[in-house]
């Protein structure tokens, strides 16, 4: 198992826990580039967005869904943003399925 977010996800590399379940792992991330920024990741080794399967449905739901829920525990009532970046041209750098939420400042549009 070579892959860093297999390896934060199992605690073998130590990170900032930001919540966690059977089946995902939220963190910092560690060049913030906003106040909150929070890596969200399936336990599930996924490569990118791209190789998700219909199988996959529910889990990709319940990374949705929990990164609504950790806007509401950072108190993020006045918006934030949910970012999956997919292979070289969406500027993904992990190749490991991963959320990001920024929160805690005005984003800006259209994204870089
Ligand atoms: P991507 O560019 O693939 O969408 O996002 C990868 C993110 O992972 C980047 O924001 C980067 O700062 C973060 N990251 C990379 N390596 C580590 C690490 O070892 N620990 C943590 N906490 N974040 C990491
Ligand atoms: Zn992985």
């Amino acid at each position: 198992m070579s892959c860093i977010f297999c390896k934060i996800a199992a605690g073998e590399i130590p990170s900032t826990a930001v919540h966690e379940d059977a089946r995902i792992y939220a963190f910092a991330d560690v060049n913030p580039r906003a106040p909150v920024h929070i890596l969200i990741v399936p336990r599930e080794h996924i490569g990118s967005l791209s190789e998700a399967g219909a199988h996959h449905g529910d889990l990709l739901g319940h990374l949705l869904w929990t990164a609504a829920e950790i806007a509401r525990e950072k108190g993020l009532g006045k918006g934030y943003r949910v970012v999956i970046n997919s292979g070289p041209d969406g500027g993904q750098t992990v190749d490991h399925l991963h959320l990001h939420l920024f929160g805690g400042r005005q984003m800006t549009w259209p994204p870089g």
